[in-house]
């Protein structure tokens, strides 16, 4: 497609997007300003996700290390680019995504906090992480279960600051299950700051398909790829 017909579907789409999470919040008696939109670039290349930054998308998420650094170092020049890491992370790629800054909204084991520790400490840097909870209560999927976050809020991290949880609905739930999903994550963070005294004002919760429920429930940081980039990949 030629870039200057992707550039105007890519900024009308985020004005779109803009437009239904600012009615969303305003629904639920929430400050728009509250809901940050994180762009997630994973489906598209570093040329088409800069047509995002420049219709005014700053924060943008990869769930692929790699791709992650092949993105940010294409879009260098845009220094106002904040990164978010909203994939499973691997300990040995934990090096050279830490020099972007991150959010990483996917802290889904204590061994990959305490990583995430020793390397902020060489960095000298406090890392801003998210932990990812396991709402379903599936063993077998992804993200920490309740009893793990109450422990390790309770742990002191130097190098580190816990900004509060990241979760995703169960795939094939449906918006209105999605939404009492949520619901549950944002009743679990209010017990775990009363019981830990850790303040956790972050929820990074809602897609494409089930963003204005988690908006609802109370999510802070919605993550956006599906909807900004329809019609140019
Ligand atoms: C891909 C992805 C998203 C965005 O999903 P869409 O449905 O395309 O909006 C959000 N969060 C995570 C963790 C993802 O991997």
């Amino acid at each position: 497609m030629e870039a200057g017909k992707a550039a105007a579907i890519i900024a009308d789409n985020w004005r779109q997007v803009q437009q239904r999470v600012t009615e969303a919040a305003e629904r639920s008696d929430r400050n728009p300003a509250g809901v940050h939109i994180i762009g997630v670039t994973k489906y598209v290349d570093a040329s088409v996700a800069q047509h995002l930054v420049n219709a005014g998308c700053k924060r943008l998420g990869e769930n692929r290390p790699q791709m992650l650094w092949q993105k940010a170092e294409a879009l260098a020049s845009h220094s106002d680019i904040q990164w978010h890491v909203i994939g499973h992370l691997q300990t040995n790629k934990l090096r050279r995504t830490m020099k972007l800054r991150p959010l990483i909204h996917s802290i889904d084991s204590e061994r990959l906090l305490r990583a995430v520790e020793e390397e902020a400490a060489k960095q000298e840097q406090v890392a801003e992480v998210l932990l990812e909870v396991n709402i379903s209560g599936d063993e077998n999927k992804t993200g920490l279960m309740p009893d793990a976050l109450t422990s390790l809020l309770e742990t002191e991290h130097a190098n580190v600051r816990i900004r509060g949880l990241m979760a995703m609905a169960g795939l094939g739930t449906d918006a209105a299950e999605a939404g009492n999903q949520f619901d549950e994550v944002r009743v679990l963070r209010d017990r775990l700051q009363q019981e830990t005294g850790n303040p956790l004002p972050e929820l990074s919760m809602g897609m494409t398909a089930d963003f204005p429920e988690a908006i609802a429930a109370g999510a802070t940081m919605v993550r956006i790829g599906s909807a900004l980039f329809d019609g140019v990949r």
